[in-house]
């Protein structure tokens, strides 16, 4: 699953919604499926999506072999692939890059990168929004 920030080019609506693969957007766009939460208007477009924070501490374990523990494993390696495609790793710079991206709107791919619980917390309380994901080692494949 994918999130993006959807923004409705009529009413200025921001929103979140889900899709099941990076090209969803693009085929239900094109069916004239998507439209704003608010106003109705097909006029939607992608932001900018939210700068990513990989979440260490709390590292899932993902050791037994359930079905349901696979079928998450393979959704987060999908999400991290996305993640990794289409966002810039920034590392240990992300509050920084975050804070750059936020007040000076100079760069149009995603961010993502390892931050605190107290920069998440700072950058949230400036009206930065960012997403914090459970992120597997390669070594865990
Ligand atoms: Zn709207």
């Amino acid at each position: 699953m994918i999130k993006y920030n959807l923004k409705c080019k009529k009413c200025k609506n921001i929103f979140d919604s889900w899709f099941s693969s990076s090209n969803e957007f693009d085929r239900l766009k094109k069916l004239k499926l998507l439209n704003c939460e608010k106003c109705k208007s097909l006029n939607v477009e992608k932001s900018l999506m939210s700068p990513q924070v990989i979440n260490r501490s709390k590292n899932i374990r993902l050791n037994d072999d359930s079905k349901k523990t696979k079928l998450l494993k393979k959704k987060l390696k999908e999400y991290q692939n996305f993640i990794k495609t289409n966002f810039e790793y920034v590392g240990n710079n992300f509050a920084y890059e975050a804070r750059s991206i936020h007040y000076n709107k100079k760069k149009s791919k995603g961010i993502y990168g390892k931050a605190s619980i107290e920069d998440v917390k700072n950058l949230r309380d400036e009206g930065i929004e960012t997403e914090t994901i459970p992120w597997i080692e390669d070594k865990e494949n």
